[in-house]
């Protein structure tokens, strides 16, 4: 272990949220019939079946590990409200690109009532995210976008002028950005607790422990060969995102795994804690290898994650790497140790967009593009409502879902050279700026 000083004596390499909300087992073996099953109980897989259990449909949710193991309660927590599709946008029409837009806003209405209505206790908040510029130009282009996005989003984003910025961050590393009041934030292993409590509660059954190896048939008599068991189904449910594998090489071909890394750090002092985001908000910025932040609920900790790797490495290896960056915004923090390092995929797609659709008979929504926590639930909720008869899942059912040549899912070749690229591109932002 590298800098072995920044680890405090209780380190563990586990989520700092798993201390309050451990993944689920629930055991019993999955049944022999069911009108939909569902690959995946993070929270696409569990919003899908809230829907469909909610209308009726006897549906069982098929998880290989225990619930809560995939990104659903690993990420950071932060809850978008549409403003992120930046990427993803290019080259679309205008009509399209507000449809996606509109959609994407409907996401934090959607998370909210869930929360609402089931009574979850995730800590959840609307705090507004200050999304940071990395250099000067990056704050001219983020004006550029707010007037669509404060349009077509309902963003309710503002300026944040760098003579301000001490407001938001107790940090001088960066040249202003902008507030995105339309967002939010809670405790993602709490939410899915309780988005399993309410899935299991309006009749779907949950089964951990229980990999879909095999799809056989087709739509309306699928088979579903699992380490359990066959299940068979009317309809199947593919939410996997970045840990889509060979049970759908057809959709593997199509998202990009991408490990994410996080560090939370130990308690701090009361008035260090309370002072690193003053106004209790969530940080991103404009990198092209993204660094976030917020703090924990207690508000006493640091969360810090980004692409510290872009593939798969010991949390304990990147953990170094994310504590260097944090202490390059924050140098306060450089004293202070980690306590818990941790990582998981996200799925990225070649259009950068999340896609939700059929594909050989079989449902899926896939794709956060690193963002996924009110996404996912809802493309969850919108295929569950395809499944129940609405015409299409929305608007991120395209009438493409691109891969590439020779991509055949495993991303080993390509990440290396898109990390490389992407922090270039950075470097070159920054030298520009001097
Ligand atoms: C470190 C990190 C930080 C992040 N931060 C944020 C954030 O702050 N805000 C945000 O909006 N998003 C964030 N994300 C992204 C967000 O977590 C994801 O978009 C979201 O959780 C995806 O949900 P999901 O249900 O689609 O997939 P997952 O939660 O990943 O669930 C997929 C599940 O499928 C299961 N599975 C795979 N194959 C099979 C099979 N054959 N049989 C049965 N089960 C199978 C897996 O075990 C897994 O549990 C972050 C992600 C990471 C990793």
């Amino acid at each position: 272990m590298r800098d072995r000083k920044i680890f405090h004596d209780e380190f563990r390499p586990l989520p700092y949220w798993w201390e309050k909300a451990p993944p689920l087992k629930r055991e019993a073996p999955p049944p022999a019939e069911v009108d939909v099953a569902v690959v995946g109980g993070g929270y696409a897989g569990l919003s899908a079946a809230l829907q469909l259990a909610r209308c009726g449909a006897r549906v069982a949710v098929l998880e290989a590990e225990d619930f809560g193991s995939g990104a659903s309660s690993r990420n950071a927590g932060l809850v978008s409200g549409g403003n992120y599709l930046g990427k993803g946008l290019k080259g679309l029409s205008a009509e399209e690109a507000a449809a996606l837009l509109r959609e994407a806003s409907g996401a934090l209405d959607l998370i909210e009532d869930i929360i609402s209505a089931e009574h979850i206790e995730c800590h959840y908040e609307r705090t507004g995210r200050v999304v940071a510029a990395a250099v000067p130009a990056h704050h001219a282009a983020q004006e550029k976008t707010l007037d669509r996005l404060n349009r077509l989003a309902d963003a309710q984003a503002t300026m944040l002028p760098r003579e301000r910025q001490r407001e938001e961050i107790a940090s001088d590393a960066y040249s202003g950005g902008m507030i995105v009041n339309r967002t939010g934030k809670l405790h993602p292993a709490l939410y899915l607790h309780g988005l399993l409590a309410a899935a299991e509660k309006a009749g779907a059954s949950l089964h951990s422990g229980t990999k879909a190896q095999a799809i056989e048939g087709s739509r309306g008599r699928f088979g579903l060969r699992t380490t359990r068991g066959t299940v068979r189904a009317r309809e199947v449910v593919i939410a996997t995102n970045g840990y889509t594998g060979m049970l759908t090489p057809a959709l593997r071909r199509r998202v990009i795994p991408v490990a994410s890394y996080l560090i939370a750090t130990e308690p701090l002092p009361e008035d260090l804690a309370a002072s690193l985001l003053p106004a209790g908000r969530t940080l991103t910025d404009s990198r092209r290898v993204l660094r976030f932040a917020r703090m924990s609920p207690d508000g006493r900790r640091m969360l810090f994650g980004g692409r510290a790797r872009f593939t798969p490495h010991a949390p304990e290896e990147a953990a170094p790497v994310l504590h260097r960056f944090m202490s390059a915004i924050f140098p306060q923090l450089g004293g202070y140790r980690i306590t818990h390092a941790w990582c998981g995929n996200v799925a990225f797609t070649f259009d950068f967009l999340p896609h939700a659709g059929v594909q050989d008979g079989l449902h899926y929504c896939l794709g956060c593009n690193g963002s996924g926590v009110s996404m996912m639930t809802m493309l969850g909720r919108n295929v569950a409502n395809r499944i129940l008869g609405a015409e299409s899942a929305g608007a991120f059912e395209r009438s493409s879902f691109p891969t590439r040549p020779l991509y055949r899912g495993d991303p080993k070749l390509l990440l290396p050279f898109v990390g490389g690229a992407y922090k270039f591109g950075d470097w070159l932002d920054r030298i520009r700026a001097r």
